[in-house]
């Protein structure tokens, strides 16, 4: 059956050109020295390296459909390392979130005649601008160009001839506006930062992400997948389901301890001078830096829930 996008609730987004945005000073490594590593996932479908969050590209007749870009500068060595994979242009871009590790190459790859797909929630992100929830600095609006301009709510398909990608939104989890992308045939599921492989996520409260969303995505993944699945993660190597499972039981744990303490009366400072998450840490964290931005949006997102669910109450 051929469906529409249109049938299943894509939207275009049309109007007047949104405000013209400050170009962003690129963050990140020294993008000249990067390599872009593709590796093969069977089916015509590729994990791709390089800076940023980590690419999936599906192959069909007639196009590609790819997921992530990650930093504008990358935009030449992935479009050169897709270029090698197949002489098809990429059809449609997926946004898994909006932060700019995963949509720098948003604009780039629209001039190359692309068109960016994303959840509703997340394209606002970008037209609006945001808080960074590690920096806090403000994130200006991007290019009007670089706006998703498909849009979704809870699910849409995405179709190249002879390739499906199904997307479904896992609310509240690493943000407000998160896409997880599934790829039946070849068995692959692209998470965003909804899951990092081998270390700790951000969480991105100032931006509509939980960890009881997190978890929940989680669980989600383990119901859609099997033991044989490639799990593409936001950041850090190919995982599979049972890398998925001790991803979510971290969080889980991380979580009730943090919970536990709060409830105890212990004040933020008292927790974080504890060390609840030390032997996390050891396997999660990859500096210290790392292992203090957890505890802080652990701490800042359970509080959070515990004081929903109390006024829930009242
Ligand atoms: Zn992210």
């Amino acid at each position: 059956m051929n469906r529409s996008l249109m049938a299943l609730g894509l939207v275009v987004l049309g109007g007047p050109a949104f405000a013209q945005a400050q170009p962003t000073p690129p963050v990140g490594p020294d993008f000249s020295k990067i390599e872009v590593k593709t590796i093969e996932l069977g089916k015509d479908t590729y994990m791709l390296e390089g800076a940023g969050g980590n690419v999936t590209v599906a192959v069909g007749k007639d196009g590609i459909i790819m997921v992530d870009g990650q930093f504008a500068p990358m935009h030449d060595k992935l479009k050169a390392a897709i270029a090698k994979i197949s002489p098809l242009p990429i059809k449609y871009l997926v946004n898994t979130h909006h932060h700019g590790d995963h949509t720098g190459g948003n604009a780039a790859f629209v001039a190359d005649g692309a068109t960016v797909v994303g959840q509703t929630n997340e394209a606002n992100f970008l037209k609006a601008g945001t808080t960074s929830n590690t920096t806090m600095q403000k994130v200006p609006p991007v290019d009007a160009a670089a706006v998703p301009k498909m849009t979704y709510e809870k699910r849409a398909r995405l179709e190249v001839k002879g390739r499906t990608a199904q997307l479904t939104h896992p609310l509240s989890s690493h943000t407000g506006g998160d896409t997880y992308v599934y790829f039946k045939d070849a068995n692959v599921l692209s998470t965003g930062d909804t899951f990092t492989n081998g270390r700790y996520p951000n969480i991105d409260y100032l931006n509509g992400g939980s960890i009881n969303g997190m978890i929940e995505a989680n669980t989600a993944y383990l119901a859609l997948s099997t033991e044989k699945t490639k799990i593409v993660p936001g950041h850090g190597p190919l995982g599979t389901r049972a890398d998925v499972r001790n991803f979510r039981l971290m969080l889980e744990t991380a979580r009730d301890r943090m919970a536990k303490l709060i409830k105890d009366g212990k004040s933020e400072q008292e927790i974080y001078d504890a060390k609840p998450f030390a032997d996390l840490d050891a396997k999660w964290a990859p500096n210290e830096q790392a292992g203090k931005n957890f505890m802080r949006v652990v701490y800042t997102s359970v509080k959070e829930s515990m004081t929903k669910k109390k006024s829930a109450k009242n």
